[in-house]
């Protein structure tokens, strides 16, 4: 009787379902850039130049010369790596400036780096280890992760719903045990639907509750707000937002997370959160990248420029005939039907644009979309080319 694994049996279900992935290297993570099918022998052979619409580089800061310059003076001035946990030896003065620098952008207390925005989030939620966690039923899989790490009751609350947020409080309350401790976390932007959470609504019932809220900007810090703070500054949330957290890895164009909040927080959580102590520190150079993209970010102009290209391909795709979901720079084409999905998908990539198909179990069954991801980079012409290949292989699938 064998008890071991059979990783070609798992991945041979996965092909017979469609849901078997693959990686495809890209020379460059830029507006434009070519890629190569799965290297199985080592060998790299790059195809025809593209147009990408799918990353969440969206200032399109990965390759920009000042952001480039600024990892490589950290590289050189600190070092390539932390060497060690950040409570060991691995806390830098770069560490420090960008700390600084988020704190300032979220108008909180202070700020702490985390190696990635999944481990912010793991590891907050588990060192906050509430006794019942209210998720909104769309978060992140890194939400989701810590809920289920900090063992805590979760309750799921359908998406960007106040109301029934508010319900299930209630009824939560009613069992009699009013649990010490209650969060309310939820993404501000989702990245597959586009949409906003409603914070201010979110954070009167959580008050109502007396539960902490955390609210999850990955997708929106350096592209919301006045100066780039995101969504919870867009609203006007900042002062009932206990914890503002996200990541470095998208318009920040480097790697890492944070949370930002009170001091109280930040040093509990440089003392508990498992994921930050155990782990070491941000390396310099993406702590240095992300710092000059923050720079950036919030001096506006790149982010002026995404906002005019989201709105010029918004309406060039609705003006071909398609729906578009959300109100954010992330732009999903809902087509439904899954093949219909990966049909359109292959039909833009003949055309040279580079936007994925997003399936069950991700979105639900019938709602199989496109998730385009404009940048601050793309030229107008690149956007008009976008919006012709979405009207010609909509044609050539039927969809239109
Ligand atoms: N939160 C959200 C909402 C995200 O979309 C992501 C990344 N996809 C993360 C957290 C994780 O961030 P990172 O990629 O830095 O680990």
């Amino acid at each position: 009787m064998a008890h071991g694994f059979s990783p070609s049996e798992r991945l041979r279900e996965r092909e017979e379902h469609d849901l078997r992935r693959h990686l495809n290297p890209a020379e460059a993570v830029a507006a434009r850039t070519r890629f190569a099918d799965d290297p199985k022998d080592g060998t790299i052979e790059f195809g025809e130049p593209e147009l990408v619409f799918a990353a969440n580089n969206y200032l399109g800061l990965a390759d920009d010369a000042r952001v480039q310059r600024a990892a490589e003076t950290a590289a050189r001035s600190v070092g390539t790596g932390a060497g060690a946990s950040r409570l060991v030896t691995g806390d830098t003065a770069i560490h420090r400036s960008l700390e600084t620098d988020l704190a300032d952008c979220k108008d909180a207390e202070r700020a702490l780096a985390f190696s990635s925005g999944y481990a912010a989030n793991v590891g907050t939620i588990d060192a906050l280890s509430p006794d019942v966690i209210f998720s909104d039923e769309l978060n992140h899989a890194s939400i989701i992760d810590g809920c289920r790490i900090a063992g805590a009751e979760t309750v799921v609350y359908d998406h960007c719903d106040p109301a029934d947020l508010h319900q299930k409080m209630s009824d939560r309350e009613a069992t009699g045990e009013r649990d010490a401790s209650w969060l309310v976390v939820t993404d501000s932007v989702f990245s597959m639907d586009g949409d906003l959470a409603p914070l201010p609504e979110l954070c009167d019932v959580a008050e109502q509750f007396g539960a902490w809220v955390m609210v999850d900007e990955a997708h929106a810090t350096g592209v919301f707000g006045e100066s780039g703070g995101g969504v919870v500054q867009r609203q006007d949330v900042g002062d009932q937002v206990d914890v503002q957290l996200g990541t470095l890895s998208k318009a920040l164009a480097a790697q890492g997370g944070y949370v930002a909040g009170r001091e109280s927080l930040i040093e509990l959580l440089l003392n508990e959160a498992r994921t930050f102590v155990f782990s070491t520190g941000l390396a310099p150079p993406a702590a240095g990248a992300a710092r000059e993209a923050l720079r950036i970010a919030r001096d506006g102009d790149a982010r002026e420029h995404l906002w005019a290209n989201v709105e010029r391909l918004r309406a060039g795709l609705e003006g071909a005939g398609y729906e578009v979901l959300g109100e954010s720079q992330i732009l999903p084409v809902l087509v439904g039907d899954r093949t219909d999905a990966l049909a359109l998908e292959s039909a833009i990539r003949e055309r040279g644009i580079v936007a994925p198909a997003i399936r069950p179990p991700t979105v639900p069954d019938g709602a199989s979309r496109l998730r385009v991801a404009p940048m601050a980079t793309h030229t107008d012409a690149e956007i008009d080319r976008c919006v012709a290949a979405f009207e010609s292989a909509g044609e050539e699938v039927g969809l239109l």
